[in-house]
Formats: structure tokens, sequence, C-alpha cells
């Protein structure tokens, strides 16, 4: 898999946005122990800064999540970097359904490294802010406002299936729509104590499941705002 993505210069960046600073960013997240070439690869060509309000795109390649209003926050990027690297170990995804939109960073990341992305957000505001950076970035995301909870059965199963807001214990729908063989990665747990989960589904339907990391996410949560 190689990163298609190729960046016009006016969002190439300057100063606090420069090559340089991404470049940066990459060499922290290798030292922090992600292996994926193709991974970091997607990092250093993504623009992170255009996924977050202007007056934070100076912060933009610090290893910290950042709010994007409505009370959520695009994801740490280490935390971007392993949950990406986790659903590409050991398998070759075609497919990825994400739930949780917020900025289109993840988004962007998973269709940087070639994979065809489903993403599905309940804040309505959230996901055309979204739309609109991955349009400009000439990335072809296929979105959706709804309740992740319930997937997207339309284009089921998924090769891969990515969860980036916290629910007390996994979600069955999801785990029906992800492909024999494929990961699906989540953060489970409250408000207080969460873990990363990786599961991987078996020929047989039932599931193996890796404990990866202890995370902080937003709660998964139900309906849909405007
Ligand atoms: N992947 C995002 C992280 C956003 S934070 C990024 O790269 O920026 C988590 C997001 O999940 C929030 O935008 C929140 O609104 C959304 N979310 C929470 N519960 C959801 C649900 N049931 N269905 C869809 N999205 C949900």
């Amino acid at each position: 898999m190689t990163p298609r993505l190729r960046l016009q210069p006016e969002v190439a960046g300057q100063g606090m946005t420069s090559q340089r600073v991404r470049d940066r960013l990459v060499e922290r997240l290798r030292e922090s122990g992600i292996r994926d070439e193709n991974v970091l690869n997607a990092v250093r060509t993504v623009p992170r800064h255009l996924f977050v309000d202007e007056a934070l795109a100076m912060r933009a390649y610090e290893d910290t999540a950042l709010p994007i209003g409505h009370s959520q926050t695009i994801s740490q990027p280490w935390v971007v970097a392993r949950m990406t690297e986790a659903l590409l170990l050991d398998a070759s995804p075609r497919t990825v359904l994400e739930i949780g939109t917020g900025s289109g960073y993840q988004a962007a990341i998973l269709a940087a490294l070639g994979l065809e992305v489903y993403t599905v957000e309940r804040i309505g505001d959230l996901l055309r802010q979204a739309r609109k950076r991955l349009r400009q970035l000439g990335m072809n995301v296929r979105s959706k406002h709804d309740d992740g909870r319930v997937g997207w059965a339309e284009h089921a199963p998924y090769d891969a299936i990515i969860v980036t807001a916290a629910a007390p214990a996994l979600v069955g729908a999801l785990i029906d729509q992800l492909a024999v063989g494929g990961h699906l990665v989540a953060p489970v747990g409250g408000a207080s104590s969460q873990s990363l989960l990786k599961l991987t589904k078996r020929a047989d339907g039932g599931v193996d499941e890796q404990v990866l990391a202890p995370v902080v996410f937003v709660p998964l949560l139900s309906g849909t705002l405007d």
C-alpha cells in the first residue's frame, strides 16, 4: 500500500504547520513505538493543522488531543497511528468503517493509506466541516450522518472497523459487520478508565480479543444532533 495523497502547495503549510514540523512528529511517533512505515508516511503526508480551528493550528503537530467544538476532540496522533497500525497488522484491508468522524483526520489517514473509507458521525455540524476538509484535500471518503452504533449495513461487511469514541462494551452490530479475518479496534470502558481493544473475527464467527493500551476517548453517545 502506498499513500495516494498528493498535496497542493497551498495546503502544505509554513512555519509551525510546515512539513518539517510534521516530520518531527513522525520521529516522535517512531520513538514511542509506531513501526508501520505506511502509517508513519500517512502522518507525514496529511496536514493535521487543517483539521483543527485556525487558532489551534500551531499546536496541531504536538502529540496531543485538541478540541474541535461540541465537546469533542481530534484524537492524539499517537492514538491515531496505533489504531491504524493495529488494523493493518497481519491483514490487507480494502474497506474500512469508522465510527466517529469528528474532525475527519483519522478518515484522512485511512484514505491516504489507499483504503476505501466509510465514516459515520452523529453531530451534523462536525460532519459538514469534516466533509469540506476532506473534499478540499481531494480525498474520497464516504460519510453518513447517523448514530454509528448501528454501523452502516449497506456496505458491510468491512475488512476493518475503527471506533473512535468509547462505549462501556463492544457494540454487537459492528462485530456483525466485520468481515472474517478482519480487525476491529475500539476503546471500551467508562469515563475514567478505558482500554483500546482489538478484535479479530474468526471463520466460525467468534472473535479473538487483545488489549492494546490504556486510552482516553470521548463517549460513544446515542441518537444524532444537527
Ligand atoms: N476520529 C475523530 C475523533 C473524533 S472524537 C477524529 O479523527 O477527529 C469522537 C467522535 O465520535 C465525535 O465527533 C463524536 O460526535 C462521535 N460520536 C460519538 N458517538 C457517536 C455515535 N454513536 N455515532 C457516530 N459518531 C459518534
